[in-house]
């Protein structure tokens, strides 16, 4: 009559009172000491594994559509700039400063050159007026 562990069956760790003991190949394995069924241990005893709770669903950024050289084109191409309205004011300060160079011309006697802005002015469809106030131009 031997004894020995073989005939104490499996041994267990009690889930509940974590006592050690065996099972004494009982059909169901008691703890002697808390008397309870290790067959009904929580087999999740892992429980503070929790399942990690699902995060909230972030919102996904929305993704800059690629194409938006539509929106982005400030001017298109064929917006020709207008004809030269704008330049008017340009042209008159350019031509009040021929007006002025050609008046200093005179002024030094330097008729050549003041020739040379009158016929400069005059390729531009300006004509000069010399009054005893001075050179006024108008457009011909
Ligand atoms: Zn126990």
């Amino acid at each position: 009559m031997a004894k020995g562990l073989k005939g104490m069956g499996t041994k267990y760790n009690c889930y509940s009172c974590d006592g050690k003991f065996y099972d004494l190949n009982r059909a169901e394995p008691i703890c002697p000491k808390c008397g309870a069924n290790q067959n009904e241990a929580p087999t999740k005893k892992v429980s503070r594994a929790a399942p990690a709770p699902t995060p909230p669903a972030e919102p996904k950024p929305t993704p800059k559509p690629a194409k938006s050289s539509k929106s982005d084109a400030p001017i298109p191409k064929d917006a020709v700039p207008g004809p030269a309205v704008d330049s008017d004011f340009d042209d008159d300060v350019d031509i009040d400063a021929l007006v002025d160079e050609r008046t200093r011309a005179r002024a030094d006697r330097d008729f050549a050159r003041a020739a040379a802005i009158r016929d400069e002015l005059k390729e531009r469809g300006i004509a000069l007026e010399d009054t005893p106030h001075g050179t006024v131009w108008h457009r011909e």
